[in-house]
């Protein structure tokens, strides 16, 4: 177990405490273990207690107690979903997914076949709407049970890194990933290895600022009997702000993409980042990088 007392998006060590284990939410995180896991966490009630801080600075969320990798990955290989999907529902992009890779792809402006990496890429949906939009696309999936049982992928599939060292891409997709990292600036630096200096970088994560839960977040929280929480243990490690995912960026040595080409390909997240200034729920966690 790793111990996070300062804020692991701007490093801000002023924070308040958001929800922690006491009371009814105790029995909900146990309903949550016995449905996600079979029971198999229980006892990480008193060895990782669960408690969200809240940064000062940036609002950033996160788990104060972190398990570490190992425990990450024998959690994750015992997860069954909570809600049912069809099975082909699930591996095919939809209209949005599709129309958000094409334009990245107009962003990107290559005339041959530019060079996708998707970085987690889960069941492969986002690298199936690269394929669909024009790229040439790398999936990177650290688990070997996901992503490689569908043999006709038109992607080539990795689990491991060291299978791409030394390669370039022209854009890297890296879609509500880092929510789920124990530490989310040293993966963005590391993805830098895979970028020129023309590479586009695009980045989504979910928004504590706009969770579906609304303003019941931290009432219902680990667990509401049905969905999974917008900070399900210990999935969801971080909540970020349109703020602290702009300070994990920063810290990262990447920079935004130029003004110029945000207004042109997105007019609607550039003018929200702007009132977010001031109202900051109308931010959107999505950003486009490049290095430094
Ligand atoms: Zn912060």
């Amino acid at each position: 177990m790793r111990t996070l007392n300062s804020c692991p998006a701007c490093g801000c060590a002023e924070f308040s405490v958001v929800v922690k284990l006491d009371g009814d939410n105790r029995q909900r995180f146990i309903d949550f273990d016995t449905r996600k896991y079979g029971g198999a966490f229980a006892t990480w009630e008193t060895r990782v207690p669960p408690i969200i801080l809240a940064c000062s600075g940036c609002g950033h969320c996160w788990y104060k107690n972190q398990p570490d990798e190992e425990e990450l990955s024998s959690m994750y290989a015992s997860g069954r979903p909570l809600l049912d999907h069809s099975a082909d529902d699930f591996r095919e992009p939809d209209a949005h997914m599709i129309s958000e890779m094409r334009r990245l792809r107009s962003m990107v402006g290559r005339e041959d076949k530019p060079a996708l990496l998707d970085y987690g890429s889960g069941f492969g949906r986002w690298a199936r709407a690269a394929v669909i939009a024009g790229f040439k696309v790398t999936a990177y999936e650290p688990s070997s049970s996901r992503g490689s049982e569908d043999k006709k992928t038109a992607f080539e599939i990795v689990h491991d890194l060291s299978q791409i060292a030394g390669k370039t891409f022209d854009a890297v997709n890296i879609e509500q990933v880092l929510e789920h990292v124990p530490e989310p600036v040293d993966i963005l630096k590391s993805i830098g290895a895979y970028c020129s200096e023309n590479t586009i970088v695009r980045i989504t994560v979910p928004n504590i600022l706009r969770p579906p839960e609304g303003k019941n977040i931290w009432r219902v929280w680990p667990y509401d009997g049905v969905r999974v929480h917008s900070m399900v243990p210990f999935e969801h490690l971080h909540g970020f702000t349109p703020l602290s995912l702009k300070k994990v960026v920063e810290r990262a040595q990447l920079r935004s993409v130029s003004n110029s080409a945000l207004w042109r390909f997105y007019p609607v997240l550039k003018l929200r980042n702007i009132l977010g200034r001031i109202y900051p729920r109308l931010g959107q966690t999505m950003f486009f990088a490049q290095k430094e």
